[in-house]
C-alpha cells in the first residue's frame, strides 16, 4: 500500500531521487505533514472548499448525503470503495492510497534511472514508515539494487529489529529520524516512546551503514532536544550530517481534507534565523557536520 511516488525530489537523500511514500506508521508526531500515511488503509479525503454542491455522488452512497440544496459528507459510512471519485467534477474527492505489486512500484520509481545516476541519487522509501510492510520493500529494494541504483530508507525507527535486518542487505544510506531523546518529551510528541528507534540507531550505526540523522524541529514541541540531540548523535560513528527539518504548517488542509482537526494550531512556525541559530549551537556542541534546507 503506497500513497505517493514522486519523482525529481532533492531533500530525501543525495541526488536526483524517486521516493515512494508507503501507507501505514506507528508514530503520530503532531507536527506530521503527511497525514494521509498514519492509516496502512485506503483513505476518502474530502475538500469541502472545492465541493460544489452538485450532488452528483449523492445518489451513490450514503456517506454523501444531500441536506437542501448542499452536500455533506458521513464519513463513518466510507468503506473508500472509490466509486465516488471518479463522479466528482470539481476534483474535492481522492482516495489516499494505493496497492501496487513489487514489480509495478520498481518500474515506477526506475523510470527516472538515468537522471537518478547521473546525479548521484537514486530511490528513497519513505512514508509513513516504510519499514512496516517490509516484505514489499524488500521485494521493491531487490528490483531496484538488481539495477544498480542506490536506496535510501527514510524511517522512523520505530519498527522490530527483524524488519531492519531483512532490508539491510539492500540498503545504500538509512535517513534516520530523532524527533527527541527526552522519553517524555517523545512520548508527548508522537504518541510513542523512542527506547526502540534509539537502540536501533545504535544498532544500525554499529553495522557501519551511513546515516543520515533529521531531527525535524517544532517550536514548544522539541525545541529544548537539541544538545541532547547533538550529546547523543557525537557517539554515533557513521553519521554523515544531521539535518535540521523545520517546522511549517502547509499540511492545514490535509488533516481538514481527513476530517481531522489540525494538531498544532498555535505553534509558529520559525524564522530562517532561529533555525540558522539552532544549526550553530549544535556544531558548536562538536558536530562537524550540521545543516538545515
Ligand atoms: S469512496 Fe465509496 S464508500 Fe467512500 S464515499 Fe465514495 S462511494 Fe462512498
Ligand atoms: S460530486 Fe464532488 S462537487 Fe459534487 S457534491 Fe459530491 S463532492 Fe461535492
Amino acid at each position: 500500500m503506497i500513497f505517493a511516488i514522486k519523482p525529481f525530489e532533492i531533500h530525501d537523500g543525495d541526488g536526483i531521487r524517486t521516493t515512494v511514500f508507503f501507507k501505514g506508521c506507528p508514530l503520530r508526531c503532531q507536527w506530521c505533514h503527511n497525514p494521509e500515511s498514519w492509516s496502512p488503509k485506503k483513505e476518502l479525503l474530502f475538500d469541502a472548499e472545492l465541493c460544489r454542491d452538485c450532488l452528483k455522488c449523492v445518489s451513490l452512497c450514503d456517506a454523501h448525503i444531500q441536506s437542501g440544496t448542499s452536500h455533506l459528507f458521513e464519513r463513518k459510512n466510507c468503506t473508500a470503495c472509490e466509486k465516488c471519485v471518479s463522479v466528482c467534477p470539481s476534483g474535492a474527492l481522492e482516495i489516499a492510497g494505493m496497492e501496487l505489486s513489487a514489480e509495478e512500484i520498481a518500474e515506477e520509481a526506475l523510470k527516472d534511472e538515468l537522471f537518478m545516476k547521473g546525479s548521484g541519487g537514486g530511490v528513497t522509501f519513505s512514508g509513513g514508515e516504510p519499514l512496516m510492510q517490509v516484505d514489499l520493500c524488500v521485494d521493491v529494494a531487490r528490483r531496484i539494487k538488481a539495477r544498480g541504483v542506490n536506496l535510501a530508507i527514510d524511517t522512523c525507527g520505530a519498527v522490530p529489529r527483524s524488519a531492519i535486518d531483512q532490508i539491510l542487505p539492500f540498503v545504500d544510506t538509512f535517513l534516520f529520524d530523532i524527533k527527541a531523546i527526552d522519553e517524555q518529551t517523545h512520548v508527548a510528541c508522537t504518541g510513542v516512546s523512542n527506547k526502540q528507534i534509539l537502540e536501533n540507531l545504535r544498532y544500525v550505526d554499529s553495522l557501519g551503514i551511513p546515516i543520515e540523522i533529521r531531527y525535524p524541529y517544532v517550536p514548544t514541541m522539541n525545541d529544548m532536544e537539541d544538545e541532547r540531540i547533538a550529546c547523543f548523535v557525537k557517539d554515533l560513528k557513521h553519521v554523515t550530517c544531521l539535518r535540521v527539518l523545520p517546522y511549517h504548517s502547509y499540511a492545514e488542509r490535509k488533516y481538514a481534507r481527513m476530517g481531522l482537526p489540525y494538531p498544532l494550531p498555535n505553534v509558529p512556525v520559525p524564522t530562517k534565523e532561529e533555525i540558522s541559530a539552532v544549526v550553530e549551537k549544535l556544531k558548536k556542541c562538536g558536530l562537524a557536520n550540521v545543516s538545515t534546507f
